[in-house]
């Protein structure tokens, strides 16, 4: 039997390709009446993680037996991000989830046979066991992200940059790769505040991660750890990578013309270059880029020092 629970969501669920019945009139089908009950039997085990993607994964084991498929697809529009397991076949069967008028992405299976009708309505059916865990591996994916996210400029947090750091030292001695850490410090920001008020500042810390971040790679990590400080760790990159990229971003900054209403704002950054060591653990590279920046800025600010004397 369909609680009212059930039957909201499979209003919620918007078949792409045209309308398909409702839960009620399922019921009234064998391939409904078997899509429902398999649908009851699959949201207890579904409720066992939060996790997107082993979600996705378990879903996919549990409607194999009644939809054999190939592949599945799980595509989630703001912010993009997909899940696919399974190479990608030809014929494919899609549905746009949401519930109470909000999006949760779309859902498709695919392989070399076509669908009939009938698997296509099963599937419909299916996917109403899905509809209330995904939500809640959204939201708390959602809230994973906030935790490690700085709401201002949208760049990692220093949360983050612990365990990534942590993360990527052990990463590096285990495949023998290079690594290497830019700390960079807004030039005499306060005087920003001062002179052109709190908000352009908040502005600047915007721009400024704007501009860091047109001159990084997907795979290099931005953090920012204090006020108008922040931290590019660069994975799989040596002295001479992170100088040429720290010189970029430096340039990147003096020479932007960040414009606040009719205000041209000059800005700058120093910023201080360490590379990993067999000696070194999260907190001591940390200190070494950090020490370097500060001799870039006693040598009189927007420039770049190297932490050591190679
Ligand atoms: P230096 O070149 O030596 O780094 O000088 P500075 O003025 O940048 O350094 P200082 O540490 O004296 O000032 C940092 C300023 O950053 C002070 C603080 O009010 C400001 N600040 C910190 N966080 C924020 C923020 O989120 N928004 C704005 N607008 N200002 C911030
Ligand atoms: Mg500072
Ligand atoms: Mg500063």
């Amino acid at each position: 039997m369909a609680t009212p629970q059930t039957q909201q969501n499979d209003k919620d669920i918007v078949y792409e390709l045209g309308n398909l019945t409702l839960m009620s009139d399922a019921l009234e089908t064998k391939t409904g009446q078997d899509g429902l009950n398999r649908a009851l039997q699959i949201v207890s085990v579904l409720q066992t993680t939060l996790d997107c993607d082993a979600l996705i994964e378990i879903f996919s084991q549990e409607i194999s037996s009644m939809i054999p498929h190939q592949s599945v697809l799980y595509e989630h529009q703001t912010p993009y991000f997909r899940i696919e397991n399974g190479a990608h076949a030809k014929h494919s069967c899609s549905y746009q989830l949401s519930a109470a008028g909000q999006s949760l992405g779309q859902m498709t299976i695919t392989r070399k046979k076509k669908f009939s009708v009938q698997e296509t309505i099963l599937f419909e059916h299916l996917l109403c066991s899905l509809v209330y865990p995904l939500r809640n591996a959204l939201l708390y994916k959602g809230a994973l992200t906030a935790a490690l996210q700085d709401p201002l400029t949208g760049a990692n947090n220093r949360a983050a940059m612990n365990t990534t750091m942590v993360r990527e030292i052990e990463l590096s001695r285990r495949h023998n790769t290079p690594l290497s850490l830019i700390a960079l410090d807004i030039d005499l920001f306060k005087q920003i505040n001062d002179q052109y008020g709190h908000t352009a500042g908040d502005y600047v810390l915007k721009a400024v991660v704007g501009s860091i971040s047109e001159c990084i790679r997907s795979s290099d990590m931005l953090f920012r750890y204090g006020g108008e400080e922040f931290t590019i760790l660069l994975s799989n990159t040596d002295k001479n990578g992170a100088m040429l990229l720290a010189e970029r971003i430096r340039r990147s900054i003096y020479t932007s013309s960040y414009r606040y209403g009719d205000e041209l704002i000059p800005t700058s950054a120093s910023m201080g270059v360490a590379c990993i060591t067999a000696e070194d653990n999260a907190k001591t590279i940390f200190e070494r880029a950090d020490m370097a920046m500060y001799e870039a800025k006693k040598s009189g600010r927007n420039n770049v020092k190297f932490a050591g004397t190679d």
